[in-house]
């Protein structure tokens, strides 16, 4: 499997401050963690989401509301939910724990494990946990209500062992390192080392080399950390080859009142410049009426309150049967939550 998708949970925040001991906050570990985690994701190419980049108080049912909006509900989709542990007791031990879910195989967490333990980290186990009320289902929530998805719950060392909190606090980028190294080796991905290098020809432009090494815009940028869109003829630009999916429609979006091009991009799961790109259109504004081309792949849609597959199937002009169609449903019937295939 090597079209995976990572979707990064750094654990607890605002209101929630998780564990504390000596002075620290597991929120804000778990923040920083998370943050450097996003940047090295995407530096390889992977699709990468984050579900909390501010101190922010994210509920239960919220943070899974946005790791299954985040790329639907696959198991090609990979969720990091990092954590740092701590004991009732005045000292904890030392060392990391993955936990896995009851769905899935002990790979991913196992070579974790052995990763952190490479970067330094000491290393205690990898298991899964069982709900104490319904031992057929998973004791975590973000185990337990995350469809087919592949979620590890990663505790980098105790908060309130100093030893372990030092550690994390002074090498957490080695430990993120080997986390991404695990990711790699597991689901097979090609390493990012063996990123192809291109030199700017005349004529040249960041889309044009997007387009035909079937990236994007940003992902180049980030890549080379470019702060603009100027290239210059003889530049050397690394490219994330094939480990960026690439838009497969182009629809035509009829503009309604309310609309903007940073709402139609998220919308369908593109870029603000990738939809002026497509259509020569280099305005921020957009025209009631104007008829935009927009760049799409397949869009996992999660059903809110008050949806019907009729208001679904007029927000990404479709029709109902088309999305029964392919999602192989027999009847009209929808409920919140469901995770809805369109296009
Ligand atoms: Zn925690």
């Amino acid at each position: 499997m090597n079209d995976i998708k990572v979707v990064i949970d750094a654990g607890h925040g605002g209101t929630d401050p998780g564990a504390v001991a000596n002075g620290v906050q597991e929120k804000d570990l778990t923040l920083k963690i998370s943050q450097y985690m996003y940047e090295r994701f995407l530096e390889t190419g992977i699709p990468t989401t984050l579900i909390r980049s501010t101190d922010e108080t994210v509920s239960p049912s919220e943070r899974v509301r946005r790791i299954l909006a985040a790329y639907g509900n696959n198991p090609n989709v990979i969720v990091i939910s990092n954590h740092i542990n701590s004991t009732s007791s005045e000292i904890g031990p030392e060392g990391a724990e993955v936990i896995y879910a009851l769905r899935n195989n002990s790979t991913l967490a196992q070579n974790i494990l052995d990763e952190l333990g490479n970067a330094g980290q000491k290393t205690r186990n990898i298991y899964q946990r069982r709900s104490d009320t319904d031992p057929s289902k998973d004791y975590y929530f973000i185990h337990r209500n995350t469809g087919v998805t592949q979620p590890v719950i990663i505790e980098y060392g105790f908060i309130n062992n100093p030893n372990d909190l030092r550690r994390i606090q002074e090498n957490y980028r080695d430990f993120v390192d080997g986390v991404i190294k695990a990711v790699l080796r597991t689901f097979e991905v090609e390493n990012p080392s063996d990123k192809i290098v291109y030199t700017v020809k005349p004529g040249d432009t960041l889309w044009s080399i997007a387009q035909s090494y079937q990236t994007t815009v940003d992902a180049i940028k980030l890549l080379n950390n470019l702060t603009s869109d100027m290239i210059l003829v003889g530049q050397e630009l690394n490219i994330p080859e094939g480990l960026v999916q690439r838009p497969t429609h182009v629809i035509s979006y009829v503009v309604r009142p309310g609309d903007t091009l940073w709402n139609i991009s998220q919308r369908f799961g593109t870029t603000v410049r990738d939809i002026q790109e497509l259509n020569n259109w280099f305005q921020d504004f957009i025209i009631v009426g104007q008829i935009l081309l927009v760049p799409t792949s397949e869009i996992n849609y999660v059903v809110m309150p008050g949806d019907t597959l009729w208001s679904i199937a007029q927000v990404y002009h479709t029709t109902v049967d088309a999305i029964k169609n392919l999602n192989q449903l027999s009847s009209d019937l929808i409920m919140v939550g469901q995770v809805l295939k369109i296009i």
